[in-house]
């Protein structure tokens, strides 16, 4: 595929990060989400989640709840013209469930997406508020938009730090499209 794709996180990125919580009646986006991502849609841009979830190997909520909730998420973002392509989770905890190979910033769930939309990694973008989302996009020689919302302490580099998804679209306008 060439189009222009962004990996997004979705706690903390898209949504707050609640920690484990998965009712529905605390799923609540972010500052500047919804606008930021209708003005990338309108450019153009497509986007995949890649979340990890470990609450479910450490038992907060079932594989059941974890699904309906991306749902009902995914559903609010379509019903103001944002359409996910796919949604990617982990859930798995080392500690619990043994090491795999998608737990970011493991690159399986991005493995997946390229096989699944025959995509280039390296002209896509990557967006999320921790150490391993900007160290995904890394390894991979993509540019990386750090969000950074104070609730983690982020060591790594990014190429962006934002303070929500709203400032997106102007950068690059700047810097120049992705997916070239
Ligand atoms: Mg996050
Ligand atoms: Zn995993």
């Amino acid at each position: 595929m060439k189009e222009k794709i962004i990996f997004l996180d979705r706690d903390g990125t898209i949504i707050y990060d609640k920690e484990y919580v998965h009712k529905i009646e605390d799923l609540e986006f972010l500052p500047g989400a919804i606008e930021g991502l209708q003005k990338l849609s309108k450019d153009g841009y497509k986007f995949i989640i890649v979340t990890n979830q470990a609450g479910m190997a450490r038992g907060y909520f079932s594989h059941a709840q974890a699904s309906a909730f991306n749902d009902e998420m995914l559903l609010r973002l379509h019903r103001r013209g944002i359409t996910i392509l796919k949604t990617y989770m982990c859930l798995h905890h080392p500690k619990v469930s043994g090491d795999c190979a998608c737990r970011k910033p493991n690159p399986g769930m991005v493995h997946q997406a390229i096989e699944d939309f025959k995509l280039d990694p390296s002209l896509c973008l990557f967006v999320g508020d921790k150490d391993c989302d900007i160290d995904l996009g890394a390894q991979f020689q993509a540019r990386t938009f750090l969000v950074d919302n104070g609730q983690y302490e982020v060591k790594s580099t990014p190429s962006h730090r934002i303070k929500h998804l709203g400032e997106i679209s102007e950068i690059l306008e700047k810097e120049g499209p992705a997916g070239t």
